[in-house]
């Protein structure tokens, strides 16, 4: 909500903290400057994260829980950091998340 904008470096490009949401409800915390779609489709073919592979053959390919677009790479790169020490405050920003908590209704019958 605040000014961010710190044009340093001529070179910056922006990158963005992606979250990846798995169908087991397990996340997973990445940086790219390629954009998420992109970066996704990388995860998939193997050109990424193996664990994300490994995930992605055993569950099915994750959706996408959050992104936060930063100015720079290492904007990107700090903020990544923070998210990995503070995992549960990230992780209350999912969507999917969200989405499995309020509009599930098939559950709850009562
Ligand atoms: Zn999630």
């Amino acid at each position: 909500m605040g000014s961010n904008r710190s044009v340093s470096s001529p070179v910056a490009k922006p990158a963005c903290v992606y979250l990846l949401h798995f169908v087991d409800g397990s996340h997973y915390i990445g940086v790219t400057s390629i954009g998420v779609s992109n970066r996704l489709r990388r995860h998939l073919a193997g050109y990424g994260s193996t664990w994300v592979y490994r995930k992605a053959l055993l569950v099915g390919p994750p959706e996408v829980g959050a992104v936060e677009w930063w100015p720079s790479m290492s904007s990107a790169l700090n903020a990544e950091r923070r998210h990995k020490r503070h995992r549960a405050k990230l992780y209350s920003k999912c969507e999917v998340c969200r989405r499995l908590k309020y509009g599930e209704g098939e559950q709850s019958v009562s």
